[in-house]
């Protein structure tokens, strides 16, 4: 029998993801503002490392170190001429960790916001942010990803030319994510850019996405993430993922940190899975400890069903 692919895999029972990338870079040495994608082709080892974690802690799915791995934030970096070789070690990476883990596991390659604006209220235009999208997708589906993941998205013009993309590269299962802020009243929540969760559910059918997701984003604990999630069900049949943050940025000597634990965190898993969703993973300040608990969580849950 050959492996389920991932959209098979997600839908027959939910799949576990990983935690947070940025802020185990972080603690792994990236200086604040350097390029972490780089890290795929100069310090692969310490990529390595955390997603090896990450697989070892029970992950099914991990996503690939590529979250600026486009053409146009890398160029910031003076990475430019890297992005196949950024995205394809990416790829590799995390295929070394399942292996290295002795688990088996899906690779989604990730894409996070290209970081500017577009015309008229910025300086890209919209053919230099599809071409940066298509050239990472297709680097990332050339290298053999199960998956891509246009992610903490707050408008729908990028999200809808991720997915485009990430079709046009032929990638087998697409994930739209959005990032969610809590409203100041805290009544509801919905982008920085305004859209509500069964818009962009719509939005996301509507464009051929296969997954609807959301990460990230301010005060979207994960009782709110699985509010989020209820909607989306709501508003479309696709499958859905979350991945919260670890709890609330707070501003500590001058660091970010996020201090929710998995103790904390993993209370929020059993009410995800009840809402129905195909992917539970962690965002922000998450740890392979938290991602640990959340196997834990899933696994007795479904040893009492
Ligand atoms: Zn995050």
């Amino acid at each position: 029998m050959s492996k389920p692919t991932l959209l098979e895999a997600m839908k027959q029972r939910p799949l576990l993801g990983d935690g947070a990338m940025g802020t185990q870079l972080m603690m792994a040495g990236l200086e604040s503002g350097a390029c972490g994608e780089e890290w795929n082709l100069t310090h692969p080892e310490r990529v390595l490392g955390i997603q090896r974690r990450y697989a070892e802690a029970g992950s099914d799915v991990i996503l690939t170190n590529t979250f600026g791995g486009s053409r146009i934030m890398l160029n910031r970096h003076g990475n430019a001429d890297n992005v196949a070789a950024i995205n394809k070690a990416g790829v590799d990476i995390v295929r070394q960790s399942f292996k290295e883990a002795g688990r088996d596991g899906y690779v989604i390659g990730d894409i996070g916001p290209f970081g500017g604006l577009m015309e008229p209220y910025g300086e890209f235009t919209e053919e230099q942010v599809r071409a940066a999208f298509e050239e990472q997708a297709q680097a990332l589906v050339d290298a053999g990803a199960d998956g891509i993941i246009i992610e903490t998205q707050t408008g729908l013009e990028e999200l809808g030319i991720g997915i485009a993309a990430a079709k046009a590269a032929g990638a087998k299962c697409v994930i739209g994510s959005m990032a969610y802020d809590v409203t100041l009243d805290g009544s509801t929540f919905r982008t920085m850019m305004g859209i509500d969760p069964e818009r962009a559910a719509e939005f996301m059918q509507e464009a051929g996405a296969d997954v609807v997701a959301l990460n990230c984003g301010t005060g979207m604990d994960m009782p709110r993430a699985n509010e989020a999630i209820q909607r989306y069900k709501e508003a479309t049949a696709l499958p859905v993922m979350a991945q919260p943050n670890a709890g609330q940025p707070k501003l500590i000597n001058m660091k970010v940190v996020y201090d929710e634990t998995p103790a904390e965190m993993v209370k929020g898993v059993v009410p995800l899975l009840e809402t129905g969703t195909n992917i539970v993973g962690a965002c922000c300040g998450s740890t392979p400890d938290h991602i640990r608990a959340f196997r834990g969580a899933m696994d007795a849950y479904f040893k009492k069903g």
